[in-house]
């Protein structure tokens, strides 16, 4: 995948095609990136938004997908989720490669 122009590509241009987390708002290094569907792909949803792995797999620990479809199929509806923001506010002091086992919502279904 890697593709070779008459010049490399220098560090500030690779920056320019890393893509931001709509959540957490930092960058998504190309290994951590997952596509999300704001609703599941189980209820027809086709929009996705691009993640860190982390934020990916947060979201599917705190929502079901029939939550997912009718409360949170924005990334603002997720993000007003106390859960979730405390979940940001925490993974905004990791590093952008960081990975760990999802918190899990206290809820019980
Ligand atoms: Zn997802
Ligand atoms: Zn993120």
């Amino acid at each position: 995948m890697a593709r070779r122009s008459k010049f490399e590509a220098t560090e500030w241009e690779k920056k320019q095609v890393e893509e931001i987390c709509p959540l957490c708002g930092r960058d998504i290094p190309e290994d951590q990136r997952e596509a999300h569907h704001l609703i599941p792909k189980s209820k027809g949803g086709k929009v996705t938004e691009h993640l860190h792995r982390i934020c990916h797999q947060q979201i599917h620990a705190l929502f079901k997908d029939s939550e997912l479809a009718k409360t949170y199929s924005t990334v603002a509806a997720i993000l007003e989720n106390p859960e979730m923001q405390t979940y940001v506010e925490w993974v905004k002091t990791k590093p952008v490669g960081f990975m760990a086992e999802p918190k899990r919502s206290n809820r019980r279904s």
